[in-house]
Parts: structure tokens; sequence; C-alpha cells
């Protein structure tokens, strides 16, 4: 048996997940390392992780797919003991007029983003309860918070995973478990690599420090929301954007 407290991170083969799977590995967390498609980005974090002898499991599993989410949080369950901490990370953007969007992509991004969340928190929140103790981590966005022109189901369902976080985090309250939002503002991966260099540095020019956030600076924040100092700290949204909102 594993003695690590399990933290089970979505999204661990892009960007802003690799970090967070990194950094609690090194905060000593065992790591469920959960991607969809990015073979190639999910090896990169693999090898990282055998690098500085990280406990860890891969899982390919679409968010969406609550069987297969199901079928991964049991596995977890054999493999670590449970999942102490979830990361609920993945998500899925689009920059299109309001009036352009299909009903399939509107489906799809309502899909990944907030059922993607509600599912693993459903599916994690049992074990916490009976533990009466867990962690869970939303990663919304700043767009959730005050919207973004051309962003309007990704903002929406950003909101959403807001509006979860804090009605979850009172019900969930009495068992000792916390529920948390991180909130990032624009950060350098590849969910921004529709913009060019030149809107790129447009953009930090309008952030009042002046640049993007890093991966390891939201990884940063998961972590405290991760450990023990965060104990009292629930339905929060801890927005990470350089003073932009
Ligand atoms: P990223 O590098 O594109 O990573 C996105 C991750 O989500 C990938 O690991 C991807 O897996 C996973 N994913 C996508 N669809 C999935 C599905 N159906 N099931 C399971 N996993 C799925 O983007 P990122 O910047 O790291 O974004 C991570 C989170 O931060 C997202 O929720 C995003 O909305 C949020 N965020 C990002 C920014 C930013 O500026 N970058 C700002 C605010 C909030 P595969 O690649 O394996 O398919």
């Amino acid at each position: 048996m594993i003695m690590k407290k399990c933290a089970l991170i979505t999204g661990a083969s892009g960007g802003i997940g690799s970090e967070i799977a990194l950094r609690l590995a090194k905060d000593g967390f065992a790591i469920a390392a959960c991607y969809c498609s990015d073979e190639s980005g999910i090896r990169k974090l693999e090898k990282e992780l055998c690098e500085i002898g990280a406990v860890y499991k891969l899982y390919k599993a679409d968010v969406s797919d609550y069987n297969r989410i199901k079928e991964v949080f049991a596995d977890a369950a054999d493999f670590f003991g449970g999942v102490s901490v979830l990361v609920n990370n993945a998500g899925i953007a689009q920059q299109k007029l309001f009036t352009d969007i299909t009903q399939e992509e509107f489906d799809r991004i309502t899909a990944v983003n907030f059922k993607g969340v509600f599912n693993c928190c459903q599916c994690a929140v049992p074990f916490m309860v009976n533990r009466k103790s867990g962690k869970i981590i939303n990663i919304s966005s700043m767009w959730g918070v005050c919207g973004a022109s051309c962003e309007t189901v990704y903002s929406a369902t950003k909101a959403a995973v807001i509006g979860l976080t804090k009605a979850l985090a009172r019900e969930l309250a009495p068992s000792n478990i916390q529920v948390n939002c991180v909130a990032p503002g624009a950060i350098d991966t590849k969910m921004n690599n529709n913009l060019s260099d030149e809107d790129k540095s447009a953009f930090a020019q309008e952030i009042p420090m002046g640049r993007f956030g890093t991966a390891q600076e939201i990884a940063g924040v998961v972590s405290f929301l991760a450990s023990r100092d965060s104990d009292y700290v629930t339905a929060q949204v801890i927005t990470a954007d350089g003073g932009l909102t």
C-alpha cells in the first residue's frame, strides 16, 4: 500500500496541469495524472516525475465521460488507497463571436469545462466524506469572474465552476473538506497559442504586472490550497492575474 496521500490532477498533460502535478509531487503527494489525448505532453511529465522519484500513475480519460471517470477513481482507490486532493484543471477554450457558436461547440465546452468538474467531484466526494478530510481545487479563470468578449461559453463555464465550488464548499464543510477555486489570468501555455507574439505583448501591456503569468505560479497557489496551511480556507476564489481584474 502506498503511504503518501494521492493528488489526482486532470489535464496533467497540459501547461498548467503538468506544473501542478510536479509541484504536488515535490510537496510529497503521490500523483494520479489524468490526460485526454496529448501522449507527448504526458510522457514529458512522466519523465519529470521519474526524475524526482515521484510515486505516480497515468490515466487516459475524457473528463466528460462519467463512466470512465468512475473507473479512474475506482482504480485510484485500489492503487493509492483513495484520492485526498482533487485538482480539476482540464479545460478547453474557444474564441468566437457569440452568434457564430454552434450547438455542438456549446455542448462540448460545457461538457469538458463544467460537467467534467461535476463528474470528478462526484466520484471523489464519497471517499473524502468517509475520511472526513479532503481538498478540491477547481481551476476556473479570471474570465469566469469578469467575462471575456468572444469567449462567452468559456467564460460561462468558468463562472459555473465558481458557483459549483461555493455551493459544494458549504455542503462539504461539515465533513472537513475544503473546496476552492483558482482563477488564473493570462498564463503562457498552449491554450494561448492562437495569439500572435504581437497580440501577446499588447495584452501584456494591459496587465499591471506587465507580463503573462507562468504555470509554476499557478501551481504555487494550488500547492497552498492542497496543504494543511489552507485548512480554514473554503468556498474561495483566488485570482492570480497580475492585477488585471
Ligand atoms: P492546456 O495546456 O491546453 O491544457 C489543457 C489540458 O486539459 C490538457 O492536459 C488537456 O488534455 C486537458 N483536456 C482537454 N480536454 C479534455 C477532456 N475532454 N478530458 C480530459 N482532459 C482534457 O491549457 P492550460 O493553460 O494548461 O489550461 C489548464 C486550465 O487552466 C484550463 O482549465 C484553463 O481553462 C485554465 N486557464 C488557463 C489560462 C491560460 O491563460 N492558459 C487562464 C485561465 C484559466 P490533452 O491535451 O491530453 O487532450
